[in-house]
């Protein structure tokens, strides 16, 4: 599917949820950012060549407060699709009750062909051009696809200089290092907070038994993290795909001894056998095709790589009776049609995956009281939030007999329309 289409149907499924819970002057607010921000950088190159660079951030709704959201570096960055994740993250501050709005925005730039100083160069003087319009109480970014912490340091010492206070700069971006602002428990907090609402949810269904199935395509910073949660919890992770290969054991996987095996042999199927010794059970574990990881018997299926991953083709095979979407807009909206249809839960990007904006949210606290937490705190206020959202999402679908991702997108709109007439 198309960016268009994708944005042009989550905007009809978000104007459903308008029209049921009566916010509809609150999506007509939303659908389009309140400010587009263009530009070209022109950057010069170790060689002394110069080359221009398109950027831009969009800020699409500060009516909860400052606007919020990711910059990204990518060679293929597309202003439709920017405008609907700056959209969604506006209603995910929302949902969680963060006194943020939201945005997002980026570099038309590949990183991996830019050196290490250019790439800082680059970083720079978009901050630069780009100071005008953030800072800790009008927008504040943070990392996305290929930026990182230390693209954040970067920024915030660049706008220490412009503002000619790095203290006080340091709350102008979130995902920064620990030790050069960033908070305790940050990297993992998309995961935690994933796994926070994933036991509510088992609460609340009655689900009580152990060792449920899982399934997790992704095994970067959100599916790798995750699955070492709930593995520790007594989760049976029994699928795992990353970009190159996808492997199933009914058995279950560790996903650190996985982790070991990727990291030392590239590949998380990297499995051997020594003379009699095999460093897994060869007999059941095997291999699937691309995207059928989706598809296999499990209790639970975590999308925690790509968007548009489940779609109105394979919807109708999935049989995990429970998708925790980790991954942004992995569930296409014709696709949740037919999985609410089949009595499937998803529960929503915008409330699973929220966990990595509220330590931000966190971040920016202790940045502007200049007062840091331990992580066991982090952890307290992170759990605190994800099941107080989870409770109040699930109240809602309850209210208006909705699937969740509708009960989301209801008290979001309904939240920024309660703040918008204070
Ligand atoms: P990442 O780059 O660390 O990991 C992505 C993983 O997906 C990698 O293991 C990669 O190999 C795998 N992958 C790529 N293509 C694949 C394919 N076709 N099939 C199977 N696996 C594939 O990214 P991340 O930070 O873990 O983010 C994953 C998703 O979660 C994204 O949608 C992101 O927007 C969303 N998300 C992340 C955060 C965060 O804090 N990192 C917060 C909110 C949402």
């Amino acid at each position: 599917m198309g960016q268009i289409n994708f944005l042009a149907e989550s905007l009809r499924q978000l104007k459903k949820a308008a029209v049921l819970s009566q916010t509809t002057a609150i999506f007509n607010r939303l659908k389009k950012p309140q400010k587009v921000i263009k530009f070209n950088l022109p950057l010069k190159l170790d060689d002394g060549q110069t080359k221009n660079f398109w950027c831009a951030r969009i800020q699409n709704n500060n009516s909860l407060g400052p606007y919020k959201g990711g910059l990204r570096y990518h060679p293929q960055i597309d202003l439709d699709e920017m405008k609907s994740l700056a959209l969604f993250m506006t209603l995910k501050s929302a949902v969680i009750g963060l006194p943020f709005g939201g945005a997002k925005g980026g570099i038309k730039v590949d990183p991996k062909k830019l050196s290490l100083k250019e790439l800082e160069r680059l970083t720079r003087i978009f901050t630069r051009r780009l100071a005008h319009f953030i800072g800790p109480q009008k927008d504040i970014p943070a990392p996305d696809v290929n930026t990182n912490p230390t693209i954040m340091a970067w920024i915030a010492d660049e706008y220490g200089k412009i503002i000619k206070n790095k203290k006080k700069a340091l709350a102008v971006v979130t995902g920064k290092p620990v030790g050069k602002g960033g908070s305790q428990g940050r990297k993992e907090a998309t995961a935690d907070g994933g796994f926070y609402v994933l036991k509510e949810l088992l609460k609340k269904i009655g689900w009580k038994k152990k060792n449920f199935r899982v399934l997790i395509q992704g095994f970067g910073n959100v599916g790798y993290n995750l699955a070492e949660i709930l593995f520790k919890n007594g989760f049976k992770i029994i699928g795992l795909a990353d970009s190159r290969n996808e492997i199933i054991d009914k058995k279950g996987f560790d996903p650190a001894h996985i982790m070991q095996i990727k990291k030392s042999r590239g590949l998380i199927d990297g499995f051997y056998c020594r003379a009699s010794v095999c460093d897994h059970d060869e007999k059941w574990h095997r291999h699937l095709l691309k995207n059928k990881i989706l598809e296999h018997p499990a209790d639970i299926l975590i999308p925690c790589a790509l968007e548009n991953v489940i779609t109105k083709k394979n919807a109708h095979r999935i049989k995990a009776k429970i998708i925790l979407e980790m991954a942004n807009g992995a569930i296409t909206p014709k696709a949740l049609n037919i999985l609410h249809k089949r009595k499937i839960i998803v529960v929503p990007d915008i409330l699973a995956n929220a966990g990595g904006v509220t330590v931000s949210y966190f971040e920016w606290q202790q940045n502007l009281t200049n007062k840091y937490w331990s992580k066991e705190k982090v952890l307290k206020k992170l759990g605190q939030m994800m099941r107080r959202a989870f409770a109040q999402v699930w109240q809602t679908a309850k209210k208006y007999k909705t699937d969740l991702k509708t009960a989301a997108y209801i008290l979001a709109l309904e939240k920024i329309k309660k703040n918008i007439n204070k």
